[in-house]
């Protein structure tokens, strides 16, 4: 689920039935705390894409040094 398909679905607000916006809803939280998670990570590493909350000396998954 991505910001634009919920835009979409917010365009259709009106015509949905109570259900679909309670899906709606969990959707929406759904999203932001994928894009807060994602927030949190400050550095890939740039050969296996190794996701670090801070840059490391080394990529503990490929092993290439970050420095
Ligand atoms: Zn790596």
């Amino acid at each position: 689920m991505t910001k634009t398909a919920i835009k979409d679905e917010i365009d259709g607000i009106e015509k949905m039935t109570e259900e679909d916006f309670d899906r709606l809803i969990v959707m929406i939280k759904g999203l932001r705390r994928t894009l807060l998670e994602g927030s949190k990570i400050l550095f890939k590493c740039p050969r296996c894409g190794n996701a670090y909350h801070s840059k490391p000396k080394f990529c503990s998954n490929c092993g290439i040094d970050l420095t």
